[in-house]
């Protein structure tokens, strides 16, 4: 299999709620997309991992992603540790996508922004020859980061507004995570109050990129410019 994009993340819907919308985008545009998630989900308040599973592929689905796995790395305590680069990077050498979206390396979940960092480090690795993982070495074109559970600049984002409600509907699909019910009902947003939450935060990086709703990412890199009259920007 050959993906055009991957997003790694550390939950079950950590993907549709950061960059669900750019996902069905690409796939819009003819893409070939995949999901990573890092670990079941096992230690959430609400829900079991086969739950989780069942609504992850649901989710993916509606994400209209071409393939999504889980990996069984340690929910709650994420680390970065060879061996979890080394399952990564067998990931990623089976699956070779030419774009990897990470989350973004910094945040209030430890796992959130370790699986950043672990990501980054198994993209570097998978591009190793003397790494043996039985196939052959591979390293992405590129790599950018979700930002939108970090308060940062971002350095680009990207119009989702035909697909917001989509991208509403694959968060739905976790009906153990956003159904209302009394467990955890302390810790989550009560279900009428979700869709006012993503669709204003999609609405704030929008109006950064002067479009209704958007999805923002930071990338590392210095972008080269050729010719300054294509530079993609909205409006000043
Ligand atoms: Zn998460």
């Amino acid at each position: 299999m050959k993906l055009d994009l991957l997003a790694i993340a550390a939950h079950p819907d950590d993907v549709e709620l950061t960059c669900g919308g750019t996902l069905l985008k690409a796939a819009e545009q003819g893409y070939k997309t995949g999901i990573l998630d890092l670990t079941a989900g096992e230690m959430g308040t609400r829900g079991t991992p086969e739950t989780r599973l069942k609504e992850s592929a649901k989710a993916g689905r509606i994400l209209r992603v071409a393939h999504r796995e889980a990996l069984d790395l340690p929910d709650g305590s994420l680390q970065n540790p060879l061996e979890n680069r080394l399952k990564i990077a067998t990931v990623l050498r089976r699956l070779r996508p030419r774009v990897v979206i990470l989350p973004y390396w910094q945040g209030r979940h430890p796992d959130h922004y370790n699986s950043g960092t672990l990501g980054y480090e198994a993209c570097f690795l998978s591009g190793l020859a003397k790494v043996e993982t039985g196939e052959p070495p591979f390293r992405p074109f590129k790599i950018i980061y979700a930002s939108l559970y970090a308060d940062v600049r971002p350095s680009f984002v990207v119009d989702i507004t035909s697909f917001i409600e989509e991208r509403f509907r694959s968060l739905l699909a976790y009906r153990s995570q956003y159904a209302d019910q009394p467990s955890g009902g302390g810790l989550f947003v009560p279900h009428d109050e979700i869709r006012e939450r993503t669709f204003s935060l999609a609405r704030h990086y929008g109006l950064l990129g002067g479009v209704r709703y958007a999805e923002p990412f930071v990338q590392k890199e210095v972008g080269l410019v050729d010719d300054l009259t294509l530079l993609p920007v909205s409006s000043i």
